[in-house]
């Protein structure tokens, strides 16, 4: 049977770690909270003290964690790398953008496990469903071995090329992403303006070309001000920032992710962070 070690356990680690127990696959898992990770023993997850512990006996190693600092410092000063099987992969999942992606595919190599950069796209609901889009990169031969992970948490799951590509594909994903929340945030911030029902906006674009599901989900949200965190604003400006950072080392004069993180850093500072990303309205 394949053993699956997952590290970090909030709003998306949680449910994937669910989707691979339910998959018949022996799954161990620590949070450096962890309270937040003993409900997933009623799921027949092994929940562990300490991450070098969680990751011992695995074949598969995940980490869904905050950024690119929490995964160094679990990788790094939690021991988990170190503490690895030298045939273990390990599957880099959290969303860390393209210099931390090269870095921890360097502290993988020197360390001598296999690494596979393999960012996600989908949210809370589609993570609880096991349908979220795997953005996957790293070595031919880890394909197979990934499969029951990537089966278990995704719908759909695409290589991308070598570790590092789905990193930066992310970044482009996220960039159209938080255009899309952002413009939608300042559309309905116009409509209130201009003293219309945002809900009207809503309507005109219904079934035509310029609508999208997602201007009706977040569009709703934010006229709503019903703010239940999917993806927390904290996280969204991390990735605007990410993408502005990716930008900027691409030699590209990009504005826009870097206004989506200045606008979603004053959200964070009246005090909405860690609320949904459609808060910045
Ligand atoms: P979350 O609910 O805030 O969970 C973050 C996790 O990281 C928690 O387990 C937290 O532990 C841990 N963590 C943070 N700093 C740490 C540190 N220094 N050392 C050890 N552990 C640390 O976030 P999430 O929504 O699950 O997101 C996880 C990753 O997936 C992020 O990179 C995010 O951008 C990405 N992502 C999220 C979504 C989404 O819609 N939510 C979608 C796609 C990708 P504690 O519990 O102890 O705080």
């Amino acid at each position: 049977m394949t053993t699956v070690a997952i590290l970090g356990t909030g709003t998306m680690g949680a449910p994937m770690a669910r989707n691979l127990a339910r998959a018949g696959l022996e799954v161990h898992a620590w949070n450096r909270s962890r309270e937040k990770a003993e409900p997933l023993s009623d799921d027949g997850v092994t929940v562990h003290d300490e991450a070098a512990e969680a990751v011992a006996g695995a074949d598969l190693v995940i980490t869904m964690l905050t950024n690119g600092d929490a995964v160094r410092s679990v990788a790094g000063d939690e021991g988990a790398l170190e503490a690895m099987r030298d045939e273990a992969t390990w599957i880099q999942m959290s969303t860390i953008g393209v210099r931390a992606a090269d870095e921890l595919a360097q502290l993988a190599a020197d360390r001598g496990v296999a690494y596979v950069d393999a960012p996600v796209s989908g949210t809370k609901e589609p993570a609880e469903q096991g349908k979220l889009v795997i953005l996957a990169s790293g070595p031919d031969d880890a394909r197979q071995r990934c499969a029951p992970v990537f089966d278990a948490v995704g719908q759909k799951t695409l290589w991308l090329g070598e570790a590092g590509t789905g990193s930066r594909m992310k970044m482009v994903v996220n960039t159209w992403l938080l255009a899309v929340v952002e413009g939608l945030a300042e559309t309905i911030a116009l409509a209130e303006g201009l003293e219309l029902d945002p809900g009207d906006f809503l309507g005109v674009i219904d079934g035509g070309p310029l609508f999208a599901p997602y201007a009706k989900l977040k569009g709703t949200a934010m006229i709503e001000r019903s703010f239940a965190p999917s993806f927390a604003l904290k996280h969204a400006a991390k990735d605007a920032r990410l993408a502005a950072e990716a930008a900027g080392d691409a030699g590209l004069r990009l504005p826009l992710p870097g206004t989506v993180a200045a606008q979603m850093g004053r959200a964070i500072d009246a005090g909405h962070g860690d609320e949904d990303m459609s808060a910045t309205v």
